[in-house]
């Protein structure tokens, strides 16, 4: 029997939830749940270092990407789901963790330089920005997860939270914190539907959960294929093809994906073919997804981002009085 452990994941509310969220961490978190207590943050608050400018970005993310949760199997009964600004504790443990992590670091993460370049920061980048990745470390320690289902965009930023783990437990000698491990699927980053190696919500290169069925449609008759793929008898590429980068992580029958992926290399089948039957699959998945969402009530979603924060704190506080009493901080603490 597996051992019941701590799952922590989240998203930024900047936008509704696409194809990318759904097989690198959604439907791990789906599966988790059942046998984990899992934790799943509306990261507002680290969606603000980005957007402070324009809030109502965010605020009025929020209840869409609740609903993409419900709808795609996110069960409140099974998973506790909160917002990040509603549990301050964790702003409590991002202060402590900003010693325990140099500048340097912060600048040479890999994901923190690509996010830098991608929105053209150039030197203006906030140090709020900059330190999102302490931020990330606040959030999964505060609950002690030991397992964060994400895309691979992730792993350095859980390397420096597990950077921050082993320094705090050695410096303030206490097994405070503890380290996590990501969960990646086999779909580890889903590439956007221009072809840019991430789907992405910043850039609306993504289908989204919610799309109706024919901007589906019309989503996947734009995506680039194999440009020396011109007259259907012409032998066609399969790598970098965003097309069968989608067939992969859609298309349920691998035999019938060997298959096609060989006759499109050898020459003889079209793009419109491959088009049609990645259509198929996307649409047989998200059309039970889109009639849930429907089904959605926004009392429901309140109810479910209040009980769900009420309890993170609960969780939250306990960590922090761990934490500053390791440090050595608190009334029963003093030295006379
Ligand atoms: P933003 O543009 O605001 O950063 P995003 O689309 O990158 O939005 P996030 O909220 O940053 O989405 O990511 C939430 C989770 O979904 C993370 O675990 C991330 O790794 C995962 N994820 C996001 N995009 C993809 C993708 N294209 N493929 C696989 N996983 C992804
Ligand atoms: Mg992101």
């Amino acid at each position: 029997m597996q051992l019941r452990q701590v799952v922590l994941t989240g998203d930024r509310p900047t936008g509704r939830l696409h194809l990318g969220h759904y097989v690198g961490s959604l439907k791990n978190r789906v599966a988790l749940q059942a046998q984990h207590d899992c934790f799943v943050m509306i990261a507002d608050t680290q969606a603000l270092t980005d957007n402070f400018d324009d809030p109502k970005r965010i605020t009025e993310s929020v209840v869409g990407v609740c609903k993409d949760y419900l709808a795609v199997g996110i069960d409140p009964m099974k998973s506790t789901v909160f917002i990040q600004s509603m549990v301050p504790e964790l702003f409590e443990l991002t202060s402590y963790f900003l010693n325990l992590v140099s500048v340097a670091r912060l600048e040479r993460n890999p994901t923190v330089k690509s996010e830098l370049q991608q929105k053209g920061f150039a030197d203006s980048i906030t140090a709020g920005f900059l330190c999102y990745p302490v931020s990330q470390a606040a959030d999964i320690t505060a609950f002690k997860a030991t397992l964060v289902p994400v895309g691979d965009d992730q792993l350095p930023l859980i390397e420096v939270t597990n950077e921050i783990v082993r320094r705090f437990n050695r410096i303030y000698c206490k097994e405070v914190l503890v380290e996590a491990e990501a969960v990646l699927s086999n779909i580890r980053r889903l590439v956007g539907i221009d072809g840019q190696t991430k789907a992405c919500k910043s850039l609306g290169n993504a289908i989204f959960l919610s799309d109706p069925s024919e901007v589906i449609r019309q989503k996947i008759n734009s995506m680039y294929t194999d440009p020396n793929h011109v007259k259907v008898s012409d032998p066609g590429r399969v790598e970098g093809n965003v097309v069968f980068a989608y067939l992969d992580a859609f298309l349920d029958d691998k035999s019938e994906l060997d298959d096609l992926k060989s006759r499109y290399r050898r020459g003889g089948l079209g793009d419109t073919v491959i088009k049609s039957i990645l259509n198929d699959a996307v649409q047989a998945l998200l059309a039970p997804i889109r009639d849930r969402m429907e089904l959605v009530k926004d009392d429901d979603i309140k109810d479910m981002l209040r009980e769900g924060s009420e309890r993170a704190r609960t969780v939250a506080t306990h960590t922090v009085s761990e934490v500053r009493d390791a440090i050595g901080f608190g009334y029963d603490n003093c030295k006379t």
